[in-house]
């Protein structure tokens, strides 16, 4: 979850007070980092992912599962034991997340450039989640699931803990605060300023999937858990209402970083990457339930930008604009609203809110205008979070201020900037992706993306097509069966002069309109003047040196995305509805009941761990996927940290 300073927390008010203090310094300290490295150029490709997963309790004799409230002990030891053995490399690295019953792992370092690396991917997954295995009970589990189905619904926390919508954190009727992290008090801060800024209670109402005997309308009674009304306004009908921020940031993700060779790859990737964040949200989908109920959407992702929208009523235009600045037309935690390439700029067609005076501050301090746009575009938030102890800081060599407002902009990409005094580059983060339950899943979709970076910037594509049909393209991603059903704006030529001139057999045709609605099936397969970014993905690794091993794991990867591409495999999300739609027990009536979801959570973990597998949703696959790399790689890693250079640079 970015910065996680500690240290004593100022109230809301006080936040607000400082708000003005934390933006100028963060600029600052920007404008400091951005002077020392605009030029920075030459850097090697290291790329890494983060995986979060939940800690999973079931009680077999009852049939009921729980989420475990006990991360930050397992957090504590498993950095023990990175610690303890730190003599030999690290493969692993632990972060603590939103939730009590949630972890963050990464690997230890950085992946590097050469392809052999793709080879120990998955081991270095397997290896975090055994990990963490280790630290729990016969009874328990982690795992990489996007969202727990019972979230919220009664007693889902093991030790079990009660919701208190009177002096609760959140005020939440269903999310205790004993399953919002307590070992970082920058959780509950963020929570309760979140809630107090917006000046009511976090909203969110998901369609449910209606069925032949879901009650019609479907309208719950929320005074039995100590609503005052306010829930039951804000509840729509036909709708699964959610209250808080925790029903958001207690979900997990897949998410990658990639540094960049330069400052211009990382704004070339940044752009080309955000057109694909829709269509990989669709492709990762696994979260058709929630707070017990099956829904009509497939993904989180509206569910985690409700949970974190800090906006007033006036911010959201509710009200007309009194005490604050500016109408902001999205979340906090929602898709990208600029392009920052030279390219991307004629693409920025939707009204860009920013602060112009930090806007003016960035020009006259040397940086481009697109990226002076999209800081000053971040900084049109308030911190959320503050601590008396970091008020005052040194703006040439810390970035704590800025670091505040940008890693609390959640969006589907994040540019990020190299940290101070560190050998770092600049770098991007793809953020959409759901939790992949099983190793396999997750390494497919990392290595997909990586790939997919290579072919971007080897082939020179271009993907752009104007912002807001990205954001149409988003609306489109959450829904049910979104992959194989329905169809995104995509740009029809991808391929540029240079590529047309490197591709041979590729193609090509002019048109006046540069995008089209596709499937993601045509995205991903081509089809009739569309080349597809499967067979350019194939042609670019026929072209490179890559290993007999190397070659074998991506095939398997590349094969997974295909099959979930063309529907010939289930998405997690239609795997879980299945589950649930043809589960003895399921009265047609959208209800995930207890044992449901206990059967569902013990074929999850069975899933997760090679013990099992469902041929609708995966294939059996052999992984030689290794930790070791061997010493060769390393040898030749080292030579291109010497000799490496892109074309931007
Ligand atoms: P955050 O939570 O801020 O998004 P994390 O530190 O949790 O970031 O994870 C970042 C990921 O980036 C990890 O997988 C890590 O291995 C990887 N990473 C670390 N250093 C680099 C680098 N120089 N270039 C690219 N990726 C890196
Ligand atoms: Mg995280
Ligand atoms: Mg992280
Ligand atoms: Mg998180
Ligand atoms: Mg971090
Ligand atoms: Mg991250």
């Amino acid at each position: 979850m970015g910065l996680l300073t500690q240290g004593t927390p100022l109230s809301w008010e006080d936040t607000k007070k400082w708000a003005d203090h934390v933006r100028k310094h963060g600029i600052k300290q920007f404008v400091a980092q951005y002077k020392k490295l605009m030029s920075r150029k030459k850097d090697v490709l290291y790329w890494g992912d983060e995986i979060e997963y939940q800690l999973i309790k079931f009680d077999h004799i009852n049939r009921k599962v729980y989420v475990a409230l006990k991360a930050q002990d397992v957090l504590r030891r498993l950095k023990e034991n990175s610690e303890k053995n730190s003599n030999t490399p690290e493969t692993t690295s632990w972060h603590p997340e939103y939730a009590s019953y949630q972890v963050e792992g990464t690997p230890g370092k950085p992946y590097g450039g050469l392809m052999a690396h793709f080879n120990t991917v998955e081991a270095n997954m397997s290896q975090r989640r055994k990990e963490i295995q280790d630290q729990l009970e016969e009874d328990e589990a982690p795992l990489s699931l996007t969202v727990f189905p019972r979230l919220g619904c009664g007693t889902f926390t093991w030790p079990i803990a009660k919701a208190n919508p009177v002096n609760g954190i959140s005020r939440s009727l269903f999310f205790p605060d004993e399953a919002i992290n307590q070992g970082h008090v920058r959780f509950k801060t963020v929570t309760r300023n979140c809630r107090v800024r917006r000046t009511e209670k976090i909203l969110i109402n998901i369609p449910i999937y209606k069925d032949i005997n879901t009650q019609s309308p479907f309208i719950e009674d929320f005074s039995i858990l100590g609503d005052d009304g306010t829930s039951a306004a804000a509840a729509k009908p036909d709708h699964i209402y959610m209250d808080c921020m925790g029903f958001g940031m207690g979900n997990c993700c897949l998410q990658v970083t990639f540094q960049a060779s330069c400052l211009d790859e990382a704004k070339v990737l940044y752009d080309q990457l955000a057109v694909m964040c829709p269509i990989m949200l669709a492709l990762s989908a696994s979260s058709p339930v929630y707070r017990g109920y099956l829904s009509d959407n497939d993904t989180r992702w509206p569910v985690i930008s409700g949970a974190c929208d800090d906006r007033t009523k006036e911010e959201r235009g509710v009200e007309p604009l009194k005490e604050n600045q500016y109408r902001i037309a999205k979340s906090r935690y929602d898709s990208i609203d600029s392009f920052i390439s030279t390219l991307g700029e004629q693409y920025n067609d939707i009204h860009l809110t920013f602060n112009q005076e930090i806007f003016e501050e960035l020009i006259a301090q040397g940086v481009d205008d697109l990226l002076a746009r999209h800081i000053a575009h971040i900084f049109i938030r308030d911190p959320i979070s503050l601590f008396v102890e970091h008020l005052d800081e040194d703006d040439e060599n810390d970035t704590d201020h800025f670091e505040n407002i940008q890693s609390t902009n959640w969006q589907t990409m994040r540019f990020k900037p190299p940290p101070p005094n560190s050998n770092i580059g600049w770098r991007v983060e793809f953020r959409p992706m759901e939790a992949q339950l099983t190793d396999f899943e997750s390494a497919a979709f990392s290595v997909f993306i990586l790939l997919l970076t290579r072919v971007i910037l080897s082939y020179q594509l271009n993907f752009l097509i104007p912002i807001s049909k990205v954001d149409e393209n988003m609306k489109t991603a959450y829904k049910r069966d979104a992959v194989i059903s329905d169809k995104f704006f995509f740009r029809k030529n991808i391929l540029t002069e240079y590529c047309k001139n490197t591709l041979n057999g590729f193609g090509i045709t002019d048109t006046n309109q540069e995008y089209e609605l596709m499937t993601i099936n045509e995205i991903f397969h081509g089809k009739e003047d569309f080349p597809g970014l499967l067979p350019l993905i194939d042609s670019y690794i026929d072209s490179i040196d890559i290993d007999v091993d190397t070659k074998c794991t991506v095939t398997q990867y590349v094969r997974l995305i295909s099959l979930r591409a063309s529907g010939h495999l289930q998405t997690t999300a239609k795997w879980i509805r299945n589950f649930v739609l043809n589960h003895p027990e399921y009265k047609q009536d959208s209800v995930v009941s207890d044992s449901i979801n206990y059967d569902l959570l013990c074929q999850m973990t069975q899933i997760s761990r090679g013990e099992l597998y469902d041929p609708k949703h995966l294939f059996p696959h052999v992984s030689k996927s290794s930790n070791m790399i061997p010493e060769a790689v390393c040898q030749a890693e080292a030579f291109l940290d010497q000799k490496f250079s892109c074309g931007q640079c």
